[in-house]
């Protein structure tokens, strides 16, 4: 069952589609566990509801929803011995959302909402309550040496989402609500928007190793009526693939070495639910956020474009990988534009607000929210072609690196996301009791 994309003509990019939307997983899995939280799920879509149903998915105790942070469907064909064709013959191809970054698709995973319903529409990107670029992943101002100083800002900051989450609408009387996340990002930034920090339920893992036995533990006291509910939803987000990607490229023996540990593990999971006898009772949806695209090219403003660029500006850009976000004042659209449109050439596409706002899936009744959502995405957006990253000044001189710093950095990037190609855009889903899949190993 593959994604037919609409191509936008004479660029190399697609439009994401929201009727089958990684926004779709989270809901469904909730179905799994007869909870319709009203939000679009899979089972709206036919032929998806037909996998859903040969797979027998519904009726479980617990649902797995595994995110795999970059994991791209062609990606996973190139270098998958054993989960690509269980994915092709228990799940399907999804799209991603716009921007392909890992803020804007958590934030819709975890709502069920396409980004122009919850509103974080990118990763660093203006935010009128703040009046500043906004860092989605930090939880902070983007200048900002420390993480999560929203939480403690005195604002509302759950309110910077429009709608409430799926976990805000939960029945938590029926079932309960784990999260499996590595500890070094445990109850720090984006979560935060996403489970209300008051009653949420994480466990932090170390590693592969140490996540699988923890998850089989918790299906273990579930099954064993440790866990009051009579359901559970688990879920789990896997990190490192994202950054084995950025660091050394989505072609890299590393991320290869990467995935292949991971997979190994994972089937591991799946025999030992089998022999645990925990299998028939839980059903497993594992999807990824977006894929990424190999950096061959950096460009950069040279110190005359930025002060011919700083006039336009009403507020410095923001950005979501290889989208661009450009905040201008009004008087200047159209010289900015073609100031823009001539910087990138052939190596990217500028977009004014208008044309892309069938992208970020806003519903046609919905006028009102346009206003809020420009103030937020920027007049002008630059998407850019495959293999081509672009870098922002920065406002302050860096202190000089030393080696290891460098080795460190997070600037030099080998792979990257954000923009509309395929690559980026078409992502793997799998949906399936976990019996079913067992009989596959
Ligand atoms: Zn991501």
């Amino acid at each position: 069952m593959s994604l037919d994309l609409k191509a936008i003509s004479n660029t190399p990019f697609s439009i994401p589609d929201y009727h089958r939307n990684i926004s779709m997983v989270v809901p469904s899995a909730f179905k799994c566990l007869d909870q319709d939280l009203g939000r679009r799920s899979l089972f709206d879509l036919p032929q998806a509801k037909r996998v859903l149903e040969a797979n027998e998915c519904k009726g479980a105790e617990t649902a797995v929803v595994i995110l795999v942070d970059t994991l791209g469907f062609t990606k996973l064909q190139e270098v998958s011995k054993w989960l690509f064709p269980i994915v092709k013959s228990h799940g399907f191809q999804l799209s991603s959302t716009c921007p392909t970054i890992t803020s804007t698709c958590l934030m819709s995973a975890h709502t069920g909402l396409t980004p122009c319903e919850h509103g974080i529409v990118g990763h660093k990107i203006y935010i009128p309550e703040y009046d500043n670029i906004i860092d989605f992943l930090k939880m902070s101002p983007i200048d900002f040496e420390t993480r999560d100083s929203l939480m403690r800002s005195g604002i509302n900051f759950r309110k910077l989402s429009w709608n409430p989450s799926l976990y805000d609408l939960m029945n938590r009387d029926l079932v309960a609500h784990v999260g499996l996340i590595h500890h070094r990002i445990l109850g720090t930034g984006l979560s935060n928007l996403l489970v209300d920090p008051k009653i949420r339920n994480d466990i932090g893992y170390a590693n592969m190793i140490d996540l699988f036995a923890k998850a089989k533990k918790i299906i273990k006291n579930k099954t064993n009526k440790k866990i009051q509910q009579p359901k559970m939803l688990l879920n789990i987000y896997i990190g490192y693939l994202d950054e084995l990607s950025h660091l050394y490229g989505p072609n890299s023996q590393e991320y290869l070495a990467g995935f292949h540990y991971f997979e190994i593990r994972l089937r591991e999971f799946v025999k030992t639910l089998e022999k645990n006898g925990l299998s028939e009772k839980t059903t497993l949806f594992l999807f990824s956020d977006h894929g990424q695209v190999p950096i061959e090219r950096i460009l950069a403003f040279t110190k005359n474009d930025i002060e011919q660029l700083s006039k336009y500006l009403s507020f410095r850009p923001g950005r979501s990988g290889r989208a661009i976000h450009f905040y201008i004042k009004s008087e200047f659209l159209d010289e900015a534009k073609n100031f823009l449109s001539n910087f990138i050439g052939d190596k990217g596409v500028v977009y004014n607000f208008s044309d892309v706002i069938d992208f970020l899936g806003c519903p046609a009744s919905n006028n009102h929210n346009i206003k809020r959502l420009q103030e937020r995405f920027g007049d002008l957006i630059i998407f850019l072609k495959t293999g081509y990253h672009l870098e922002l000044p920065k406002p302050t001189k860096k202190k000089k690196m030393d080696w290891i710093d460098r080795l460190m950095s997070p600037t030099v990037k080998f792979g990257s996301h954000g923009s509309l190609t395929l690559d980026e855009l078409v992502v793997p889903c799998l949906a399936s009791n976990v019996s079913k899949i067992a009989q596959k190993i």
